[in-house]
């Protein structure tokens, strides 16, 4: 491409990084890639690949895109989200000391408490990252690992980036930021000084519900050597995303400006609505960190451009009323997941939050009453219609 990519747009850059017209055919979509293995030439001769494990032509255009969607010197694409958390993980040395926020993804939370606690041995605290002071008091000379969402699942708590950042510096941690809420559209924490962005890509950036992968991008600070440890370590775990999915992923790329944007404006018309009717509804507490009330709107609107599209909601009349409701939606599926052009309805006590205790569930404030949505591209009056006759109900 002739002008300076990174100059232009986040619009532009979705659409074209690191893609041009193929070489051989014109083709203006990339091809797939399908083959495990390519033709040596000789001895250490090859064109750059050798067994797609390692490196694969599709993913290469994929994880090129990726790197500049977030301002990343790198970018690899995983098979899940989780895999790309795991193999974060897999930079620490044994019995390492990680601080993490207390709001996490269940599977994340999952992954920390229930596997590599007793598998590696690392020592992960909980605090609560929209906190600083908390933050700091909970990081020490022995930590190597700061991990935090913002907004977070399912309490949509905000994480203060820069304040993170600076905290961890102090010490020398590295930092992980999970992205997957904001996509990069909305937020870009490498630009804020984190070290690392996870995204589980089955969310927003896929968008369409119809597949699963994860991605890590690395700052330009982090030093190449750590990069490069990082692909060390996929290529002998395995962790690589297939060229079809990897295809799949790049396609709808294209369109994660525009779907935000919906998402975006579809999610604010519908906080805003549910506000000015909650005596009606019978909603206790609404997450959201668009509204002025939430406790982080100040920070959310500093660091984020947009307020990304999930919506939490505490009902009056517990966990029947919740999955009355749930079940009352018509548009809203009763499904998990989260970032597709369609809109669903989850209970995270039941089902993403389901792996913590009760004890943590409640303490933390992911309440058997609480329903979290995930707002898709449909017009707007549908869904304010759907969710005004399942809270009537
Ligand atoms: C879904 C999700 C993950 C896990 O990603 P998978 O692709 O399901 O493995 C991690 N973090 C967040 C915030 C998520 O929503």
């Amino acid at each position: 491409m002739m002008l300076k990519a990174n100059m232009l747009a986040i619009e532009t850059r979705a659409i074209h990084a690191g893609q041009e017209p193929d070489p051989l055919t014109g083709a203006v979509v990339q091809p797939i890639y399908t083959a495990s293995t390519f033709v040596q030439d000789g001895v250490g001769e090859n064109k750059g690949y050798m067994y797609s494990r390692t490196k694969n032509p599709t993913r290469s255009t994929l994880e090129v895109c990726l790197a500049n969607l977030e301002s990343a010197s790198d970018a690899l694409a995983f098979p899940t989200g989780l895999s790309a958390a795991a193999t974060i993980l897999e930079l620490l040395d044994a019995n390492s000391e990680i601080v993490a926020h207390h709001d996490l993804y269940g599977g994340i939370y999952r992954l920390f408490s229930m596997v590599r606690n007793r598998s590696s041995g690392h020592n992960i605290k909980f605090v609560n990252f929209s906190d600083i002071d908390a933050v700091r008091d909970a990081i020490s000379d022995k930590t190597k690992l700061v991990w935090f969402e913002t907004p977070s699942n399912p309490l949509l708590e905000i994480v203060e980036i820069e304040g993170v950042v600076r905290a961890a510096k102090e010490v020398g941690a590295m930092t992980v930021c999970d992205n997957t809420f904001s996509s990069p559209y909305c937020q870009r924490p490498l630009e804020m000084g984190v070290d690392f962005v996870l995204h589980s890509a089955t969310k927003f950036l896929n968008g369409h519900s119809d597949l699963l992968a994860g991605v890590v991008a690395i700052s330009p600070s982090v030093p190449a050597e750590i990069g490069e440890q990082l692909r060390f370590i996929q290529n002998s775990v395995g962790a690589v995303l297939d060229p079809i999915s990897c295809s799949t992923l790049l396609r709808s790329l294209k369109t994660l400006t525009v779907r935000m944007d919906r998402h975006i404006e579809n999610a604010s018309t519908i906080a805003a609505h549910v506000d000015a009717n909650r005596g009606r509804y019978g909603i206790q507490k609404l997450l959201f960190p668009g509204l002025e009330s939430h406790p982080g709107h100040e920070i959310a609107k500093k660091q984020m451009k947009g307020f990304g599209s999930m919506v939490s909601f505490v009902l009056d009349g517990g966990q029947d009323r919740a999955n009355r409701v749930a079940q009352n939606l018509e548009i809203f599926a009763y499904a998990v997941s989260l970032g597709g052009v369609e809109s669903l309805v989850q209970h995270p006590a039941s089902m993403t939050h389901k792996i913590l205790p009760p004890e943590r569930r409640e303490a933390l404030g992911v309440s058997d009453s609480l329903l979290r949505i995930s707002v898709g591209i449909e017009h707007v009056d549908d869904l304010i219609a759907d969710l005004d006759q399942a809270l009537m109900m």
